[in-house]
């Protein structure tokens, strides 16, 4: 069996305390890798959920009247806590959802920095005073905290969507149940322990695991209960849609961080090694695992079969193996569903015509790795130009000029995140403003920071998290009327 973080609890985190599920009964967690079991965590269900409501709504009371530079010491000392045990965190990270080594330390970083950032915001949330409208009144405009609020997150990221949900509920004074995703657990876990370290106040933030079976459960005892007055959720548009009509019973506040279907666009005027680079990463990264993946990947019919060509190279150097080996740039897919789905779209394309120059096959290491691939004339008859593919696969289209490139990329539900490679400056405004999505990547394939405001239009989502934007969702506005102040005569 691997070998596991010490500060590494394998029961669920409830008001400080850890705990096993009512029933006894336990949820496997893999290594996407092996498929061998690395620990076993609670089969959690409604019932603990609930339990953990109350546990978070007797903890509010406390946490939302400290000062937020009491409460931004607490997630500083968190930050501080993840930064310290960085390295630990990342191992964990690559067992249970099998990227690199390489890239789980960027996370863990990337998901420490939400700590970081929304302490200080916390100290920022500033209120309004408003020129009233009567003589004798003055407006004043507060900032306040929801009370309980649940977050749901899915499992390819499982470190940096927790953080970038906590941090802010938490930094505003809110108190948090957490669900992680059944193939990822133990990341959130790790971060409930740490937090308990850093002097995190029992209650104020809950881990509830539970498999597949249980996450409906999960999701309903929270939109239920009358105590929590927000859902924060990442993962598939399917399941957010689900949970927003859920929501509406008793007019829950959500925000949702959905999927995605991204346009990586490269222009005849691009710097193309840089466009290369650039697809590189946001195709490849985490197995092509990402909401923002470069999906589509369109290049213009002068520059196609070079960029073609030299994106072959590129994809052929990459390794392919467990996570925790030197070298490895290319882990497997999270699960056979994951493998299947990945199948299933490159054969509809294949037998819809496009043209495969590298891969398209399962990788020679067995289980869920899938070689990285390339294909081109894709087109949108093709299921893969409308559904995620989240694999390693470079689906590329070519175009003719700026207005047919802006249709293609727009002609999607989605709308997380877009990419586009050119050095002319008028065309960078027009491509940008072109863009029906709500984050563009100019010249670049990596767009992730904590500063910057994360998320989608359309059917991708709705809210933002991170940067000074992300903690306004887990706040609520009240407008106090200030009368009877008529100067003294
Ligand atoms: P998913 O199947 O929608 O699951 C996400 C989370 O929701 C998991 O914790 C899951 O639990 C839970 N869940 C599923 N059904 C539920 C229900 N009825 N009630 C309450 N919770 C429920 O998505 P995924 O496959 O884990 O994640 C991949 C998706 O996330 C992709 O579409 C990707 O684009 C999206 N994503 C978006 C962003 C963004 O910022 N926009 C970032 C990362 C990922 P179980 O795991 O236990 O089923």
């Amino acid at each position: 069996m691997a070998q596991l973080p010490e500060f590494l609890k394998s029961e669920g985190y409830v008001g400080g305390q850890w705990v096993a599920a009512n029933s006894g009964n336990r949820l496997d967690v893999l290594d996407p890798a092996t498929g061998e079991t690395l620990v076993t965590v609670p089969r959690m269900g409604a019932v603990e959920t609930t339990e953990a409501i109350a546990k978070a709504q007797a903890a509010f009371e406390g946490w939302s009247r400290r000062t937020a530079v009491d409460r931004a010491t607490v997630l500083q000392a968190w930050a501080a806590a993840m930064r310290a045990n960085a390295e630990d965190l990342a191992r964990l990270l690559t067992l249970e959802q099998g990227k690199p080594l390489s890239e789980s330390r960027v996370e863990i970083e990337y998901a420490a920095s939400f700590f970081s950032w929304f302490a200080e915001e916390g100290r920022r949330l500033y209120g309004d005073i408003i020129p009233s409208h009567r003589t004798d009144a003055r407006i004043l405009v507060t900032r306040n905290a929801l009370g309980v609020v649940g977050g749901i997150t899915p499992w390819n990221f499982p470190s940096a969507m927790v953080t970038r949900k906590a941090a802010p509920a938490l930094a505003a004074g809110n108190c948090m149940v957490l669900k992680p995703a059944e193939a990822t657990p133990l990341s959130a876990l790790a971060i409930a322990a740490l937090g308990e370290q850093a002097g995190v106040p029992a209650g104020v933030f809950n881990v509830v695991t539970g498999g597949r079976e249980e996450a409906p459960q999960i999701g309903k005892a929270l939109i239920d209960s009358p105590l929590v007055r927000k859902i924060g959720f990442t993962g598939s548009t399917a399941v957010g849609k689900q949970l927003m009509r859920d929501c509406a019973g008793d007019l829950t506040k959500v925000s949702l961080e959905l999927g995605g279907n991204a346009a990586f666009i490269v222009f005849d005027d691009a710097d193309i090694e840089a466009a290369l680079d650039g697809a590189q990463i946001c195709k490849f990264r985490n197995a092509g695992q990402t909401c923002i993946a470069a999906n589509r990947i369109f290049v213009q019919e002068s520059i196609h079969d070079k960029f073609v060509e030299a994106l072959c190279a590129r994809a052929q150097d990459i390794e392919v193996g467990h996570g925790l080996e030197q070298n490895v740039s290319q882990g497997p897919l999270i699960d056979t569903r994951g493998l299947e789905k990945v199948e299933r779209l490159v054969a509809d394309a294949t037998e819809k015509g496009a043209t495969l120059h590298l891969g398209g096959q399962c990788h020679a290491a067995g289980g869920t790795y899938y070689q990285p691939t390339v294909m081109t004339g894709v087109t949108p008859a093709m299921d893969i130009s409308h559904e995620e593919v989240f694999g390693p696969v470079a689906a590329i289209t070519s175009f003719r000029d700026e207005q047919d490139a802006i249709e293609m990329a727009n002609d999607t539900p989605y709308g997380l995140a877009g990419y586009f490679y050119s050095r002319d400056v008028g065309r960078i405004f027009r491509v940008a403003d072109a863009l029906k999505t709500g984050i563009v990547g100019v010249n670049t394939g990596l767009i992730s920071t904590e500063v910057a405001p994360f998320g989608g239009v359309k059917e991708s989502g709705i809210g933002r998290e991170g940067s000074k934007y992300g903690i306004e969702d887990w706040t609520e506005l009240k407008y106090i009327c200030l009368a009877g102040l008529e100067a003294a005569s």
